[in-house]
């Protein structure tokens, strides 16, 4: 039933192949097809495949013909919406060793060289990232960190974690736990804390976009008089709408005096990987006192999608919420001694009971890259947006920053644009140009987001998207200017039928268009 040896090196070869071909396709079409939803499902075979289809080739060609062309390409090299989701070949190839070496990770006596290889390679994140060194497995303290799927799930574990504690420790209402984070945090933390049975509270930033020890205190305080009970709090160091950074070192300083038993989770989905570079690590002041850390190796972590480590200080904090000894796991289960520095149970640290093996891939990818080719990543990532930055700011007639740009994300709004503009703006990028460009809120003014993946993108790429950025605009623009017009010419038409000059004049001055010259 399986492929024969030479059989599967021919499909393997043509799947190679495809990959490459991929790249190709994206540079001849657009981000994304216009597609209405329902025409990738109907456009596939109704019946079931029943007798199987051994020719890959028929297979590749289904994926090119009618599974790629319905695809939103996030590795377009025009991709500039969202975070990027970075996908150098090297994963590739680690997903086939990921399923090649096939276990379940959920003992380390089900699967020893997963456990020890996913240690090594959290060892080593957090020497890459300049973590504190208690989170790591070579410290033989009780910090450590394994694989969460996402920055969600790892939030949720947190929380989770967080409640268990602190009931433990506290005969209080259960219904009465707090959980906090700012009201730029992204939607997993508060969703999180729901789904923990807690109150959420999401305090409000100042005019930076932080959370600060102050505000948070502030807010707590708050609660405490309205008795609650402050549980949890999910730092953000790079926001997903702005890339914003909490003041993690006023938050950890004042909750140390004032709510020791509360947990601190630090969300750094997107910028983790952002702190091999030692230059960027005045953000992690503080970081040295957090119960939890989570970072997303999909997003600038070369390591892909559904690897997001977590470290946490204390592993028992995590663990004592989920460990389970069923008894079809006695006979092989901690058999060389007590479950140890090195010989650790994952499924007790994660929802789900089963892992993979993708510390294989994230480890092939360290070891390809290493320490020198993630910092080159991070700084062509950075880079890119410091050009599409410097666009915006060579226009000044038809943009304007936001904030200053954050790491790899600019956020800019079209100069006197209104929040229907800016709407209008992603609606026609999409249906003029196939392009997404995702836009978000900050003080009910709507803004739009740019950011690039360096493994696809070039600098010509960058002003590609901003020259279609600047068409938009530009239709925008004249859009005004005859509106303008239109005003112009009706006011002065008016001062002439009532005989005001010198209203005239004002107009004129007012209006300065060419209209209003020629009037
Ligand atoms: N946290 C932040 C700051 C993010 O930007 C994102 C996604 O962009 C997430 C959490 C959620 O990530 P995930 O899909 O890994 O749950």
């Amino acid at each position: 039933m399986d492929f024969n040896e030479d059989d599967f090196k021919n499909a393997a070869e043509k799947i190679a192949n495809f990959i490459v071909e991929y790249d190709s396709i994206l540079k001849s079409c657009p981000v994304s097809n216009p597609v209405k939803p329902g025409d990738l499902y109907n456009a596939l075979d109704a019946k079931l495949p029943t007798s199987g289809e051994k020719s890959i080739d028929i297979l590749i060609d289904k994926v090119r013909k009618e599974i790629s062309p319905r695809m939103v390409h996030w590795s377009h090299p025009q991709n500039s919406a969202w975070f990027p989701n970075v996908s150098p070949k090297i994963l590739a190839l680690g997903a086939m060793l990921e399923n090649t070496l096939n276990c379940v990770g959920f003992s380390w006596s089900s699967s020893p060289a997963l456990t020890e290889l996913e240690q090594k390679v959290m060892d080593w994140l957090v020497d890459i990232y300049g973590l504190p060194g208690h989170f790591k497995f070579s410290s033989k303290g009780a910090g450590g960190g394994c694989f969460q799927g996402t920055a969600g799930e790892a939030v949720l574990n947190a929380c989770l974690a967080a409640r268990g504690r602190f009931l433990a420790t506290h005969d209080v209402d259960p219904r009465k736990l707090v959980a906090y984070c700012s009201d730029q945090a992204h939607c997993s933390c508060s969703r999180a804390a729901q789904i923990s049975l807690m109150q959420v509270r999401r305090v409000e930033t100042n005019d930076q976009a932080e959370m600060t020890g102050e505000l948070l205190i502030k807010q707590m305080e708050k609660d405490v008089a309205e008795g609650y009970f402050p549980a949890f709090v999910a730092v953000t160091l790079g926001t997903t709408g702005l890339c914003a950074f909490d003041d993690l070192k006023s938050i950890v300083d004042v909750l140390e005096n004032q709510f020791p038993s509360v947990w601190i989770h630090v969300d750094s989905a997107y910028t983790g990987p952002m702190f091999v570079l030692e230059e960027n690590r005045h953000y992690l002041a503080g970081v040295e006192k957090v119960d939890s850390f989570n970072t997303n190796l999909s997003k600038m972590g070369i390591g892909g999608f559904d690897s997001s480590p977590m470290w946490v200080k204390n592993r028992f904090d995590l663990t004592n919420n989920f460990v389970e000894n069923p008894d079809y796991l006695r006979s092989h289960e901690n058999e060389i001694n007590d479950e140890n520095v090195f010989q650790v149970n994952f499924r007790d640290w994660t929802l789900a009971f089963g892992r993979k093996f993708r510390a294989i891939r994230v480890w092939l990818a360290m070891e390809w890259f290493g320490v020198e080719g993630i910092k080159e990543h991070v700084k062509n990532h950075i880079r890119l947006a410091e050009e599409f930055e410097a666009l915006i700011l060579q226009n000044p007639k038809y943009f304007e920053l936001v904030k200053e740009r954050s790491f790899g994300l600019v956020c800019f709004r079209l100069k006197g644009g209104n929040n229907e503009d800016h709407d209008d703006f992603v609606r026609r990028a999409k249906t003029q140009f196939g392009l997404i460009v995702t836009s978000a809120c900050w003080k009910d003014r709507t803004y739009l987001r740019a950011t690039f993946n360096d493994f696809a993108s070039t600098s010509d790429d960058v002003l590609k998207v901003f020259r279609k950025f600047m068409d938009l605009a530009l239709h925008k623009a004249s859009l005004c200017a005859w509106i303008l017009e239109f005003k112009a010419v009706t006011s002065l038409l008016a001062c002439r039928l009532s005989k005001d000059s010198s209203r005239a004049s004002e107009v004129k001055a007012r209006y300065k268009t060419n209209v209003a010259e020629w009037m």
